[in-house]
C-alpha cells in the first residue's frame, strides 16, 4: 500500500480525520472557556466541554472545593485550571487565597462581593494578586436582575481607571453586566443589558486602549450582549483588543447544548433561554473575526496569560 492509497483507507475508515489528520472541530479551533463554574458532579462538567465543543476550561471555584479539582483533574487530564475565589469582607481572605494559589489555583475568581472595587477589601487582594503574580477576574455589576440582588463591585465607570493605575503589576479580568455595558459611551447605569448600537469611545474600550493590566473576559449573558449589538463595532473591537480579550461562557445549560437553564437564577437573561451561552458566543466570535484572531480569543490568549502550554 502506498502512501496515498494508505490516506484514501484512514480517512473513509474515520471520516472525521479528513486530510490533515487532526481531528474535526466544530468551532475550526481548539477552545479554551475562561469562565466555568464547577459543577458537583465530575461528570456534569464534563458534559458541558465535550456538548460545546470546548477542549478546556478554567473552573471558577470556591478555595474549599480543593478535593472535588483534584478528582476532576485526574479524570480529565489536561483539561481543566482553576481560580479560587474566596469572601473579599473576611479578616482572612488574603490567607485562603494564598493558599489556594499554593494549592495550585492559577487566579482569583470569580470575586463577585457587594462592596466597592475601589474598597478597602478587594484594594489588599490587589495588591496580593500581584505579589502571587496571578490574575483576579471581577463581577461588576451596578443594576439588580431581581430585586433587592444588590450591587457588586461597584463603581467600575467611575473609580477603576483609579485602580488600575494603583496597581499596576496586577492582573485585571474584567467581567458582567457593568464591565461590558460600558463598551458604549452613552451608557449611565440604565439597564443591566442595554440593547442598540454602541456609541464609540465607551469606558471599558479605552481602558483596555490605555492599561496593558486589564483584559476582559467575554463570558456571560454581558458578553455576548455587547457583541451581538453592533456588528461594525464588534469587529472593530474584538481586532484593537485582540491580544486582551478571552472567550468564556458562564453558561449553566446541562448538555453544552441549551438543556436545562443556561444562565440561572437570572430572569434579566432571558433572551439566552434554551440556548448554550458558550455556543452562542463562540458563533458570534467566529463570524466577527479572522481565523486567526478567533484563535487567540478562543484558545491562545489565556494559555499565554496563564503560562500554560497550548
Ligand atoms: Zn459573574
Ligand atoms: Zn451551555
Amino acid at each position: 500500500m502506498n502512501r496515498r492509497e494508505f490516506l484514501e483507507t484512514v480517512v473513509a475508515a474515520v471520516p472525521a480525520l479528513g486530510w490533515q489528520g487532526t481531528p474535526a472541530n466544530e468551532w475550526g479551533s481548539t477552545v479554551f472557556d475562561l469562565h466555568f463554574h464547577l459543577r458537583q458532579q465530575p461528570a456534569a462538567n464534563l458534559a458541558h466541554l465535550d456538548g460545546a465543543g470546548v477542549t478546556k476550561a478554567n473552573l471558577l471555584t470556591r478555595a474549599a472545593a480543593l478535593e472535588q479539582i483534584k478528582a476532576l483533574q485526574s479524570a480529565a487530564p489536561g483539561r481543566f485550571t482553576w481560580f479560587g475565589s474566596y469572601d473579599v469582607s473576611r479578616p482572612d481572605a488574603e490567607q485562603m487565597l494564598t493558599q489556594a494559589a499554593k494549592d495550585g489555583a492559577q487566579g482569583f475568581g470569580e470575586m463577585k462581593f457587594h462592596v466597592a472595587a475601589d474598597g478597602p477589601e478587594f484594594r489588599r487582594l490587589y495588591a496580593l494578586a500581584a505579589d502571587l503574580r496571578v490574575p483576579i477576574l471581577i463581577h461588576f455589576q451596578e443594576v439588580d436582575h431581581f430585586p433587592n440582588e444588590g450591587t457588586w463591585a461597584t463603581g467600575y465607570a467611575k473609580t477603576f481607571e483609579s485602580i488600575l493605575k494603583a496597581y499596576p503589576k496586577t492582573t485585571f479580568i474584567g467581567h458582567a453586566d457593568a464591565f461590558w455595558a460600558n463598551v458604549s459611551a452613552d451608557y449611565h447605569n440604565e439597564a443591566a443589558y442595554p440593547s442598540g448600537p454602541i456609541k464609540r469611545g465607551g469606558v471599558t474600550d479605552k481602558l483596555l486602549g490605555d492599561y496593558p493590566n486589564l483584559f476582559g473576559d467575554l463570558a456571560a449573558n454581558s458578553g455576548n450582549n455587547a457583541m451581538s449589538r453592533d456588528a461594525e463595532f464588534t469587529a472593530d473591537f474584538l481586532k484593537r483588543h485582540q491580544n486582551k480579550l478571552f472567550f468564556g461562557s458562564d453558561c449553566s445549560c446541562s448538555d453544552g447544548r441549551g438543556g436545562g437553564t443556561s444562565q440561572s437564577n437570572n430572569p434579566a437573561a432571558s433572551r439566552m433561554t434554551g440556548k448554550c451561552v458558550a455556543r452562542e458566543t463562540l458563533t458570534v466570535l467566529k463570524r466577527s473575526t479572522s481565523a486567526e484572531v478567533f484563535q487567540k480569543l478562543v484558545w491562545g490568549n489565556i494559555h499565554k496569560l496563564l503560562k500554560i502550554p497550548a
